[in-house]
């Protein structure tokens, strides 16, 4: 029918704007490295930051005693404990935490969120076993991992540049964060320092350092996205201050940001920018991290529902943005059933949309795979844009490198598609031969353990 040519071409044609090959790819890639070697020419010389984390040292391994850490970065926060033994002792026990932070306090007042977090990690904190204890006459410490851009200061302190991920509170913007939690947590009684304050990319870098010395660069995907890596301190020509003894830097890049006009960008995500909280910014971000693929596949369906796709009225729920969230997307997208039972699950349950054929639900899946691996392959020249700038993309005679991603975020862990698609096409980009030298490691939480690892290395009390 002729709904049915019409709703094809939209797919097609969106297929069509969404294409990835490989030279792209590595025209992609290449405007990375261009736009961190600008970032960290100077300050403001590009749409990446390349935050100074003033992280210098990675962990050794020796770190020791009782440290807490808090994980701010999205739709749920974490607190954790752990008891570090020491060297050679490695984590003698942890526990964590998750806590959901209910959406009016993502948009409501910065004491509002900052007392919430703080009253949920006292309750946390009272929870503590003997076992647990801390040296005595010390208080505790406490890495505090928030994954929003923030320009350091020093290790435990930096000031919000800007919200990003659906939150918006205009007057923490510019203030200290450290100040404003440490002010809740005083609130609360809570006698606890933070000692030092991270991206949940240089937690995850130190966590994963601590679990293999290879580690030299980390990414997430989970509702945003983000990298950091280790940099040559004699590389970072804005930096003034003195050179570390390492003569190495931590950078977060916050690599949500980049923009380039080589990046496949369809109607569909014009569309998403300029009606999101943030329009201009993260658009690397918004085509590849787990808070907005679901609502770019929700908004190409729409389309093809004002062409009637689904009968004569577009479903009303379909209307509505964020309805479809990047796990259902997943799941539909996975849905290995014969007859798609999951799709028309999914879309019965969330959309009111019943009666779909098998035919249409295949489109459906479709779809989903044209969302997921161009984001996939986007985060993968992405990553080929960091190897380059770090000299790893390529194989040096006689030397045996390793260099080892720590990756996290649900987005990585659970979107299986994505995943194999990410390291599929990393591979083909690598080659062969370079590809052995290159390892993705999953990190599992390794933000929150990197956090309390670095307060460990940062303590006030060594
Ligand atoms: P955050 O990024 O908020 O710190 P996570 O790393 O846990 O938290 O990532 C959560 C995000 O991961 C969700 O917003 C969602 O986009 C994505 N995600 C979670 N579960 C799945 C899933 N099953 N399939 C695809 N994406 C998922
Ligand atoms: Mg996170």
């Amino acid at each position: 029918s002729g709904k049915w040519v019409k709703a094809m071409e939209i797919v097609k044609e969106f297929e069509e704007s969404c294409r990835t090959p490989i030279s792209k790819l590595k025209q992609v890639a290449d405007a990375m490295t261009v736009e961190m070697h600008a970032g960290l020419a100077s300050e403001g010389g590009s749409k990446l930051k390349m935050l100074i984390t003033y992280v210098d040292s990675l962990p050794t391994g020796n770190e020791k005693g009782l440290f807490y850490a808090l994980d701010l970065g999205g739709t749920n926060f974490r607190v954790l404990r752990v008891l570090l033994g020491g060297k050679d002792g490695g984590i003698l026990k942890q526990q964590f935490k998750e806590v959901s932070i209910p959406p009016n306090k993502m948009t409501g007042s910065s004491a509002e969120l900052f007392d919430y977090i703080a009253a949920e990690l006292a309750k946390f904190v009272a929870q503590e076993e003997d076992d647990f204890k801390p040296t005595s006459g010390r208080p505790r410490e406490l890495g505090f991992t928030f994954s929003f851009p923030v320009m350091q200061t020093s290790i435990a302190s930096g000031t919000l540049l800007r919200w990003t991920k659906g939150f918006s509170i205009d007057e923490t913007v510019g203030q200290d964060v450290v100040a404003e939690l440490t002010k809740a947590l005083e609130r609360q009684g809570l006698e606890m320092r933070v000692s030092a304050l991270v991206n949940d990319t240089v937690g995850t870098l130190a966590g994963g350092k601590y679990a293999n010395n290879d580690v030299v660069v980390s990414v997430i995907l989970g509702t945003g996205s983000n990298a950091a890596y280790v940099e040559r301190a004699q590389a970072i020509p804005k930096w003034h201050g003195l050179l570390p003894k390492s003569g190495e830097m931590v950078i977060n890049m916050e690599w949500g940001n980049f923009r380039s006009s080589h990046l496949p960008l369809t109607e569909y995500d014009q569309a998403l920018d300029a009606e999101s909280l943030n329009p201009g910014e993260q658009i690397y971000e918004k085509v590849i991290s787990g808070m907005y693929l679901g609502e770019i596949f929700r908004r190409v369906l729409c389309r093809m529902a004002e062409e009637a796709f689904f009968g004569d009225v577009v479903p009303p729920k379909l209307k509505e943005p964020f309805i479809l969230g990047t796990p259902v997307m997943s799941a539909m997208h996975h849905d290995t059933s014969p007859d798609l039972k999951v799709v028309a699950n999914n879309l019965k349950d969330i959309l009111e949309i019943s009666n779909t054929s098998l035919k249409m639900r295949k489109v459906i899946v479709q779809l989903c795979d044209i969302v997921a691996t161009r984001g996939a392959r986007l985060s993968a020249a992405g990553l080929l844009g960091i190897l380059k700038k770090m000299g790893r993309d390529t194989i040096k005679e006689g030397e045996k490198q390793k260099t080892v991603i720590a990756m996290d975020g649900g987005l990585y862990e659970h979107y299986e598609e994505y995943r194999n698609s990410l390291e599929n096409c990393l591979k083909e980009l690598l080659g062969e031969e370079v590809c052995k030298t290159i390892k993705i490691e999953h990190s599992n939480d390794g933000s929150g353990i990197g956090a309390a690892l670095l307060s460990a290395s940062h303590s006030q009390y060594l």
